[in-house]
């Protein structure tokens, strides 16, 4: 089998869109922000690419920037503009900062295949730096416009795998991975241990085992709405059938109806909110522990503890008791929450699935606004 950061990231994401795009290989359609990351790395990599340590100066790299510009992707000339200026203005601060200090890479677009846990692993690590004094920087470009937390980019998948490649590679240990946010100019770095990489070989292995074992259901989730797959994706096959042809014109006076009603109870919420934080707020200042209406009716007020349990300490009590089994329970949010993490290995997910046993099932109707969202 052979994956990559992509292929595992879109697994870990949904396992149906993972299918549709590596298995089933259907057409993607281009995006502005994918053009647009494509020329900046083009650039970069023309910029870094000398026989001598001295960088190319502003105009030369402007001048790469016309030659590696991509057109395609864009909805039309007007976008095409925006984004090429910004390219420019962001070429221009990149400059600004790293030409002074340019050095000659390590390994500049470096194309690799390592096997992980029976897996060829394939990836391309945009820039590998010597570090002045000793060591090695991976550096991979990104085009976000924000940055992500701290906490993210210390779990990020593709430096992990970065960092294992350049071990199994060339047999060094980096001392430094960083992602480095064109947009913004920042640069964030983090670094790996040994019990990382144990991690990542488990988390490259449960993903290959769960394709193997054909594992590929569809994992809704912030990216759906901008999903080449929603034609194919059975979340979405309602929606498209409806496109050609409503097949129950009367359900959908009723699914129009519960929206209705669902948007009525936000509402009713929200206000209930308001209401109760001036309501609380009259009673603190003034004593009151009740509230009158005009048809007698009373707002009650009451406090609610809110406590937990020192754990260690209710079983030091219990435990010579023998009765401290009794309070031990499995928490079954905690236990789907675990099954549905995707990092156990299938046959133990297959086998605490087993473990449950079904008493019925029943379905609770959310609703997914895309009026709310957008607020
Ligand atoms: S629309 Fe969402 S759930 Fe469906 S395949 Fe795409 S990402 Fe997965």
């Amino acid at each position: 089998m052979r994956l990559s950061y992509s292929a595992i990231s879109t697994y870990e994401t949904c396992p149906a869109k993972y299918k549709f795009q590596y298995e089933d290989r259907l057409p993607t359609g281009g995006s502005p922000a994918l053009t647009f990351g494509d020329s900046l790395h083009r650039v970069l990599h023309r910029f870094h690419d000398r026989p001598v340590p001295v960088a190319p100066t502003l105009p030369e790299m402007h001048e790469m920037l016309e030659g590696e510009w991509r057109t395609d992707g864009y909805r039309d000339d007007g976008e095409e503009r925006l984004y090429r200026d910004h390219a420019w203005q962001v070429l221009s601060e990149y400059h600004r900062v790293n030409a002074e200090s340019f050095r000659i890479p390590a390994a500049l677009e470096f194309r690799f295949t390592v096997e992980v846990e029976g897996v060829a692993m394939n990836g391309v690590i945009d820039r590998m730096d010597r570090i002045p004094g000793g060591g090695y920087e991976i550096i991979d470009y990104k085009t976000n416009r924000r940055l992500p937390p701290k906490a993210v980019v210390d779990r990020d998948l593709q430096l992990s795998i970065y960092f294992l490649a350049a071990k199994e590679i060339w047999g060094i240990e980096p001392e430094r991975l960083t992602l480095y946010f064109l947009l913004p100019g920042e640069r964030m770095t983090t670094f790996r241990t040994s019990a990382d990489v144990d991690d990542l070989r488990r988390r490259i292995a449960t993903v290959a085992e769960r394709i193997e074992a054909g594992k590929f259901e569809p994992r809704q989730n912030p990216l759906c709405d901008w999903c080449d797959f929603q034609r194919q994706c059975p979340l979405y096959r309602h929606k498209f059938e409806k496109e050609e042809g409503d097949p129950a014109p009367r359900m959908s006076e009723t699914v129009d109806e519960w929206i209705a009603l669902k948007r009525e109870d936000w509402e009713r919420y929200r206000r209930l909110e308001d209401l109760k934080a001036l309501i609380n707020a009259f009673c603190e200042e003034h004593g009151y522990r009740r509230l009158f209406g005009t048809d007698g009716s009373a707002i009650d007020r009451r406090p609610q503890h809110v406590t937990a349990p020192d754990i260690e300490r209710v079983r030091q009590i219990l435990e010579p008791l023998g009765l401290w089994e009794q309070v031990l329970t499995v928490d079954p949010k905690k236990l789907s929450d675990l099954i549905e993490s995707r990092r156990l290995p299938p046959h133990v997910e297959d086998a605490l699935l087993a473990s449950r046993e079904e008493v019925r099932t029943q379905y609770a109707l959310y609703l997914k606004d895309p009026a709310r969202s957008r607020r």
